[in-house]
């Protein structure tokens, strides 16, 4: 079977660097690995809207945001088509026919939907939109037939309710659809970054990011004063802490062996620098140095693509209108595919309307 990955994200805001960690930097590999046979890139607008629903402004800003961070990262039109949900009119079709094949306890449990509507204090009053998104979600993914999404660990509650959809619709009527795999992060700090402020999860709605777009200063700023560590840690001498030390999570998902040689000789790797953080004796501001550098490296080349692009927005424009027309035509066939299986294809089916006739005929 094909490999095909399809993945995205919603036009809520910049992307930040745990999309980058959690996704974005996946797809740019895999992308170029020459491994997948196409690679869908979705800018999901219909899906921001359903909690965004009295600020469609917002969201009409940040689809260009979101296409140059992606440019930005290394996604290549050439390699990957881009395209806008709201553009693809058979993904609502999907989702309606979908939506049969779910229960509401089942959408209740959850538990992603469960922390966001909490997080929005929707509890009294849902839009039905955003209760049903995984489901809309469910809709994305099989439309273009993909085997593969890479995306953070609060992903996962989606595929699996994309999997069940899968295995009703196959078992249900024909064996149209397919299953698809989470690719999750390899390392636990990249599975869900947390915040500078050390809360659970860095996210465009708690304002606690530092984005791909941020200039060197900010990123600096950011890391040298505002960043969380460890509490307790008052002087250079005492023991250190290393669980919810944002700057040692941080370290997790950015730092590799070659950055030690350039910015930090005296130690080989990181667990050597963990050694002697938490027996005591290393200062915050050193490793929050340290960290300043290897993120920068990381995160200078991006700034430098985005600036280019920043100079030909109409281009990115042509850019997602052709790999939405692209995209339709991919889901359209599949729609094509369900709506034969499920037996509402009247008009193709001459054999129903012989059959029709013949019964009249006796
Ligand atoms: P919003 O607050 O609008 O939901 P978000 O910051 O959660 O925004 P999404 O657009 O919902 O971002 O997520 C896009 C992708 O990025 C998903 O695959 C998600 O798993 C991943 N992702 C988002 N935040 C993080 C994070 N902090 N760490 C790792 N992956 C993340
Ligand atoms: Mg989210």
């Amino acid at each position: 079977m094909d490999k095909i990955i399809l993945t995205g994200d919603r036009p809520t805001g910049r992307l930040h660097i745990g999309h980058y960690v959690g996704s974005l930097r996946r797809r740019v590999e895999l992308q170029n690995s020459g491994e997948y046979k196409k690679t869908f890139i979705m800018i999901a607008d219909a899906q921001a809207l359903t909690d965004n629903i009295e600020n469609p402004e917002k969201i009409r800003q940040n689809i260009i945001e979101v296409a140059l961070d992606y440019l930005a990262c290394g996604l290549d039109p050439a390699k990957s088509t881009l395209f806008i949900q709201s553009q693809i009119p058979e993904l609502c079709e999907l989702t309606f026919y979908y939506m049969d094949l779910v229960t509401v306890s089942r959408l209740q449990r959850n538990p992603t939907v469960k922390s966001e509507i909490q997080m929005r204090n929707f509890e009294a009053s849902i839009p039905v939109g955003f209760f049903t998104y995984p489901i809309s979600q469910a809709a994305d993914i099989t439309a273009f037939k993909a085997t593969t999404v890479p995306v953070g660990d609060d992903q996962l509650p989606m595929i699996e309710q994309t999997k069940e959809i899968v295995h009703k619709f196959n078992s249900v009527y024909k064996p149209v659809l397919v299953e698809p795999k989470a690719l999750l992060p390899s390392n636990d700090a990249c599975m869900r970054l947390p915040g500078v402020d050390g809360k659970a999860k860095m996210s465009k709605s708690l304002g606690n990011c530092i984005y791909l777009a941020d200039s060197a200063d900010d990123v600096s700023n950011t890391i040298l004063r505002k960043m969380y560590t460890d509490p307790q840690h008052l002087r250079v001498e005492d023991p250190g802490h290393l669980e919810g030390n944002m700057v040692f999570t941080y370290l997790d998902a950015f730092c590799k062996e070659e950055h030690f040689e350039r910015y930090l000789p005296e130690y080989a790797n990181l667990d050597e620098l963990k050694g002697h953080y938490t027996r005591g004796g290393l200062g915050d501001m050193k490793v929050k140095r340290f960290l300043n550098s290897v993120l920068q490296e990381e995160l200078e080349p991006i700034r430098q693509r985005r600036k280019e692009w920043e100079k030909d927005i109409p281009a990115i424009y042509e850019i997602l209108k052709k790999g939405s027309e692209t995209a339709r035509e991919v889901a359209a066939q599949t729609l094509s595919e369900v709506k034969s299986a499920m037996r509402i294809n009247y008009f193709e089916d001459e054999e129903l309307i012989r059959a029709q006739a013949a019964k009249y005929e006796a």
